[in-house]
């Protein structure tokens, strides 16, 4: 599955979001540096009010929403890529990361220690941005030492990645992320395999206090403007109301999010915007039984898509019969769509559409 490593310095506020979002109460939120040493796994449902639509016109009995990963990464300190800290495990776990959403503190709570001794999240930021570049630019250095003799000896992968590897170099050296280095087509692939830290995209995940929730504050006003400079997003939330809100039922949670003038909870648009940032969309699949949304990546072909369901799905391909959503809604589910002309029979060359409702025919 896709994975979105939370990130960011001890005390930001890390593992109470990371609670909310699996809502475990039971991890620990002790206010002191490194409490979070084994990195935390936890699965969520990606909240999606179509799939409750199509359920409730094709009288499905189940509904199942697709799912995306998070995983709460250990916190970092100045000093982190020379091994300080808990500093390699965590680069570690990054690397294994599809994403990263770096949780930044724009609270103010004299009870909870920063450990840089002031609230600054745009320093912050930088702070763990260096680290990761330090860490790449290192291991940058070993693998071209590496590469020395494939290269020579002519090995076609060994030169590419030798070409990618120096451009990400370039980029670091010039002060900048591997990400703002403008990858080929033809290179995306062994970019991607390169692994690089900083070449992950990135969600800034503004921490404010409760009463600042809705409005947002000078802090994440700081962050919102750098993000927009690196091409970044980032989303206001409350980890504290977050937290809170997981303990509640969904009628009160509705209730509480209203009297704090709130349209829909921090981590439905946190888990929608680490969706985006991975490049994802969803199709469906709807019958008396169960709806269900899938996960792929954007552009993705039908036959690819129909493998995420089942290898055979793949393999014994015929066609899909694809409904648009807005077509399904319109029509009043699947046979009113058919009778209205709305329902396509797409072959091996479609990409699959965001929303897209499908049947696959295949051979076994
Ligand atoms: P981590 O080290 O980044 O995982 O941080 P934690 O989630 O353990 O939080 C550290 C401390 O900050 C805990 O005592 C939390 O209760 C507190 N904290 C987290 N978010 C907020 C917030 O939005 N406001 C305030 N005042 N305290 C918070």
């Amino acid at each position: 599955g896709f994975k979105t490593g939370i990130v960011g310095l001890p005390n930001v506020g890390k593992s109470t979001l990371f609670n909310a979002l699996t809502r475990t109460a039971a991890a620990q939120a002790a206010n002191f540096p490194f409490c979070t040493i084994e990195p935390n796994v936890g699965e969520v449902a990606v909240p999606d009010p179509r799939l409750d639509k199509l359920a409730e016109i094709a009288g499905s009995k189940q509904i199942i929403p697709t799912r995306m990963t998070f995983v709460d990464i250990a916190g970092l300190v100045k000093g982190a890529s020379k091994g300080e800290g808990l500093g390699n495990q965590f680069l570690a776990n990054i690397r294994e990361c599809d994403a990263i959403a770096h949780v930044l503190r724009c609270f103010e709570d004299g009870d909870v220690t920063h450990v840089e001794g002031r609230v600054d999240p745009v320093a912050d930021a930088e702070v763990i941005e260096t680290e990761l570049m330090i860490a790449d630019m290192e291991s940058i250095e070993k693998r071209l030492q590496g590469l020395v003799r494939k290269v020579r000896g002519g090995d076609k992968d060994a030169i590419q990645q030798e070409r990618l590897l120096k451009a990400a170099l370039d980029a670091l050296n010039a002060g900048r992320p591997a990400r703002t280095v403008a990858v080929a087509e033809d290179d995306a692939k062994a970019w991607g395999m390169l692994q690089l830290l900083t070449a992950k995209p990135v969600l800034y995940v503004c921490n404010v206090a409760e009463e600042e929730a809705a409005s947002g504050n000078a802090f994440s006003a700081a962050v919102a403007a750098m993000a927009e400079a690196e091409g970044a997003a980032s989303v206001v939330i409350s980890a504290k109301i977050e937290e809170e809100i997981s303990q509640l039922d969904p009628e009160e949670a509705e209730v509480f999010l209203e009297e704090l003038g709130l349209e829909e909870a921090g981590l439905d648009r946190l888990i929608k915007a680490g969706y985006g940032l991975l490049g994802l969309e969803t199709y469906f699949t709807v019958g008396p039984k169960e709806a269900r949304a899938w996960t792929i990546p954007l552009g993705t072909s039908a036959p690819k898509a129909a493998g995420v369901i089942h290898g055979d799905f793949e393999r014994g391909f015929i066609r899909a019969e694809t409904i648009a959503f807005d077509d399904f809604i319109a029509h009043g589910g699947e046979q009113g769509a058919k009778d209205a002309g709305k329902m396509r029979a797409e072959g091996k060359g479609y990409v699959v559409q965001d929303g897209d409702v499908m049947h696959f025919l295949f051979n076994t």
